[in-house]
């Protein structure tokens, strides 16, 4: 099978994201590769700028994540988050000591004017990535729970309150009067290939196709062009997370099935588990060519053998299969 030989540009959250990520930076060299991350996370600590996504992203592309827990650095220390809740401050986000070198020079630098882009290219470029890693938009989106008890931001959500909340509607605040960041949108123009990663479906790739213009954009027709999405939930629960959780409390089916609804009109192919094989015929029916492949990744081969896939199956389809 002929590899897909253009630029691919993946839309990622954090874990599920990097996981694949990861193993398209493997294959691709950095000028075929543009990896889109979710910033609606992005919340202030300690009167810093954190952005879990593009950290989780940042650190896993240098090889430095910490593959247990699933986010943070390897070998972390916690001592002035220790320091900070003897001063009576909330330490209920955990913010290792490395970590918060990240989130005190991303601070600095926005303060001198800097965008949250060209602070992440720079961080990039420290950590030595080579391939681009870019936020959604420049701008401030804020994505929001409604929950029984209150409205709650992400972190607050899903660190604070474990994800335990009803959830009865998912927001994205300030998404309507941002736009796409540079490098997102240019990474669109001449893109063979559009991969939505097997990222939670509404917490995180959500917050990116609710930026204006970019669902449009990736529901046009354009046979130069394929659309391709792995299911993050894999019969009918999230492999970590509280997407499928979500998903029902929000009305939709927690299945690959009920992912592939959501990109409906915006995605080709749609790879899902064999265990979720029964549901095929279904995902066909939305006009989406289903494909059932192994999309649970835990090494690195995984990752890297997942990417090639993807990277088979876009080649074969603008080749007309
Ligand atoms: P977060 O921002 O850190 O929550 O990360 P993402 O939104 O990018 O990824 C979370 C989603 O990744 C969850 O819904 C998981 O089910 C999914 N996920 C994690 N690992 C895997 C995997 O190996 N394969 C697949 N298909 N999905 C995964
Ligand atoms: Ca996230």
């Amino acid at each position: 099978m002929a590899l897909l030989g253009g630029k691919v540009v993946a839309l990622a959250g954090g874990v599920g994201g990097a996981k694949l990520a990861l193993g398209f930076a493997r294959l691709l060299p950095p000028e075929r590769l543009t990896i889109v991350v979710n910033t609606g996370d992005d919340e202030t600590f300690h009167g810093l700028h954190v952005s879990p996504d593009l950290d989780t992203m940042l650190y896993t592309l240098a090889g430095i994540s910490n593959g247990e827990t699933g986010w943070g650095i390897a070998g972390e220390t916690f001592h002035a988050l220790g320091m900070l809740g003897r001063y009576g401050a909330d330490t209920w986000f955990n913010l290792g000591d490395r970590d918060l070198a990240t989130h005190i020079r991303r601070t600095q630098r926005l303060s001198e004017g800097a965008s949250l882009s060209e602070v992440t290219s720079e961080l990039c470029r420290s950590l030595g990535i080579e391939h681009p890693i870019v936020p959604m938009s420049d701008q401030q989106v804020r994505t929001y729970l409604k929950t029984g008890d209150g409205d709650l931001a992400m972190q607050e959500y899903f660190v604070g309150r474990r994800s335990e909340p009803v959830v009865n509607c998912v927001e994205y605040r300030g998404v309507a009067e941002s736009s796409p960041s540079g490098g997102f949108a240019r990474s669109l123009d001449g893109a063979e290939m559009i991969v939505l990663c097997p990222s939670n479906p509404l917490l995180s790739t959500g917050p990116i196709l609710s930026l204006p213009g970019i669902r449009e954009r990736l529901s046009e027709k354009n046979p130069g062009r394929c659309r391709i999405a792995v299911s993050p939930i894999i019969g009918g629960e999230a492999v970590k997370g509280p997407a499928a959780k979500i998903m029902s409390e929000l009305g939709h089916e927690a299945s690959c099935l009920g992912v592939a609804k959501m990109y409906g009109d915006i995605c080709d192919l749609f790879l899902m588990d064999e265990v979720d094989r029964d549901r095929a015929p279904a995902v066909a029916e939305l006009g989406i060519e289903p494909v059932v492949a192994p999309i649970l990744m835990h090494t690195e081969e995984d990752k890297i053998a997942l990417a090639k896939l993807i990277l088979e199956l876009g080649g074969s389809f603008l080749n007309g299969g």
